[in-house]
């Protein structure tokens, strides 16, 4: 975020100020295989990462619990389900906002989410907001009033 976009008003901001670009956001194909979303998912620390197509649109979204929850078998875990299932066969739905939304429409949106993918008119992927960014937003509004 640069330094105008930190001036700015709640009531003037939209998501595309706010939220952290495409091109740094961790993400997976719908054609992975569960063991590299789970390297993906391992590598940077995240319970959750988006899933695109290859045009780039948002398809859903893969976390570590849904992996685990894949791979237990009656007997314990069945380690070789990684490589046996694609990501777009256990992937979770994913809420997202238009770039162009208002801030109080992200703040709805990470009510229940910690995060939530930011899309354009298309429904190509741009990003992501996370609640993180809006509550830094918030607090930072709270001591500028
Ligand atoms: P945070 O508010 O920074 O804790 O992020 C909340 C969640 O958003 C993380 O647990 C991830 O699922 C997702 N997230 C945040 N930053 C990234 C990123 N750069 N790439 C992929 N997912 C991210």
């Amino acid at each position: 975020m640069d330094t105008i976009r930190e001036d700015k008003h709640l009531e003037d901001i939209i998501i595309a100020d706010l939220m952290i670009s495409s091109e740094k956001v961790a993400h997976v194909q719908l054609n992975n295989p569960l063991e590299h979303a789970l390297l993906v998912l391992i590598g940077s620390g995240y319970f959750a990462v988006p899933v695109l197509d290859d045009s780039n649109k948002l398809a859903g979204s893969i976390s570590k619990t849904v992996i685990l929850d894949q791979i237990l078998g009656n007997d314990g875990y069945e380690v070789e389900r990684l490589s046996e299932l694609k990501v777009h066969e256990v992937m979770d739905d994913l809420v997202s906002v238009s770039e162009d939304a208002s801030f109080i429409d992200g703040l709805k949106a990470v009510i229940d989410e910690p995060f939530v993918c930011v899309v354009d008119d298309e429904e190509y992927f741009k990003g992501i907001l996370t609640r993180r960014a809006i509550l830094k937003k918030l607090k930072r509004e709270y001591y500028r009033r």
